[in-house]
């Protein structure tokens, strides 16, 4: 039995079900581990056999085994274009909410600078991942060419 990052992704990546065998079948499996590539997926239980990738644990919020050579893999859904994108709204939103509350304060007082602050640090640390995001994919660049 591999030794995942917490207890709960313990119990749940190593679940195994006796009435069914197949994981998409089982209500109660949530997480599926690729063993080969050290990849986490959450089952998505609509019936099909759905995964979305996670690089985060969900319970203790750290970080998985990801690789990222394997593009195009349904598991790397989170973490390609969707996962940008979500990250440019996130940040776009944050940014939304620092420039509402300073010049359209819905909040008054010190409510509404802890709204800007918050707002402020949201687009900043998004901005941030973004950044470190694109200056990686830059260096695969160079070391693949
Ligand atoms: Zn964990
Ligand atoms: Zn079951």
């Amino acid at each position: 039995m591999k030794k995942h990052c917490c207890d709960y992704m313990n119990y749940h990546a190593n679940f195994t079900c006796d009435i069914h065998s197949d994981p998409f079948d089982c209500p109660d499996n949530l997480i599926l581990f690729d063993k080969t590539n050290k990849e986490y997926g959450l089952i998505i239980h609509d019936g099909g056999s759905s995964i979305i990738g996670i690089s985060f644990c969900p319970w203790c919020g750290k970080k998985l085994c990801f690789n990222l050579s394997m593009k195009g893999d349904p598991l790397h859904f989170w973490n390609g274009g969707w996962g940008l994108i979500f990250r440019y709204l996130a940040m776009l939103s944050g940014l939304g909410i620092a420039l509402l509350n300073l010049f359209d304060p819905i909040h008054q007082g010190i409510t509404r600078w802890l709204m800007v602050i918050c707002g402020l640090f949201i687009f900043s640390s998004h901005l941030k991942f973004i950044l470190d995001k694109k200056s990686k994919t830059t260096d695969n660049q160079k070391q693949t060419y």
